[in-house]
């Protein structure tokens, strides 16, 4: 809770002193020209993913890992989704930044993720051949407590990016499911087991859909929203997530 305050408070003083950079406070001036409101440092920790990654599932790999398979998290798996991308791992700064977009006024940073997310990996989404573009939601409590869902800021920035439709209620949460890292994998699956549903009237029959998450741990959320749409008629699932764990 007083993290929540301290982030709060950062928010509004960032309102009235605007040239602080969005992930570390750096002051403009001191600290370089700025892009996008962010320092040099944060812009380049963003926008630059140091290691080889997984094409399906988006993990770090060793750097002569043989992935034509799948790498060693997702060999073998039935994952739910085609592939993931990702703008870059889960630390240092893009972890910094991720954190700051789960508090409420954290949306114009999530907003500007977004757009990195799509000026970095236009390319790469575009190849999947999206139709449409929709965020994993949150449970209503958790957006109703937290302001805003930072998934959906995320999501909407690559669908216009892509120029693609956005479906911000395709899904919906009927549950709030807390995960265990700690569980096997079945564990974890059967524990997501109807944690969503896709909104009535939706026409997703031969679609191809970008679902859209801030973070991807362990990717049993974003495989059990992927079999929901695939069951709902979705002919491919795609996944884009800012920051992989
Ligand atoms: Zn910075
Ligand atoms: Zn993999």
């Amino acid at each position: 809770m007083l993290r929540v305050v301290a982030d709060l408070a950062r928010n509004i003083a960032q309102l009235v002193y605007p040239n602080e950079c969005l992930i570390c406070d750096a002051r403009e001036g001191e600290a370089g020209t700025f892009r996008h409101g962010l320092c040099t440092d944060c812009h380049r920790a963003v926008t630059t993913d140091p290691f080889p990654v997984c094409p399906w599932c988006a993990q770090t790999v060793g750097p002569h890992t043989d992935t034509a398979n799948g790498c060693g998290e997702c060999r073998g798996v039935s994952l739910g989704f085609e592939r993931a991308f990702r703008l870059g791992p889960y630390e240092g700064k893009l972890r910094d930044a991720v954190l700051r977009t789960k508090v409420l006024a954290g949306e114009g940073l999530a907003d500007l993720l977004g757009r990195t997310f799509v000026e970095r990996r236009g390319t790469d989404l575009a190849s999947a051949s999206v139709d449409l573009v929709c965020p994993i939601p949150l449970h209503w409590w958790r957006k109703w407590t937290r302001g805003y869902n930072q998934a959906e800021a995320v999501a909407r920035e690559l669908a216009v990016g892509l120029r693609a439709p956005f479906d911000p209620r395709l899904l919906v949460r009927t549950r709030h499911v807390t995960q265990h890292v700690q569980a096997s994998r079945t564990a974890r699956l059967a524990n997501m087991k109807g944690a969503f549903r896709v909104r009535a009237g939706a026409r997703l029959l031969g679609q191809t859909v970008l679902l859209v998450d801030d973070v991807m741990t362990t990717g049993s959320t974003a495989s059990e929203a992927a079999r929901t749409l695939r069951t709902a008629g979705a002919d491919r699932v795609v996944i884009g997530v800012l920051a992989r764990r």
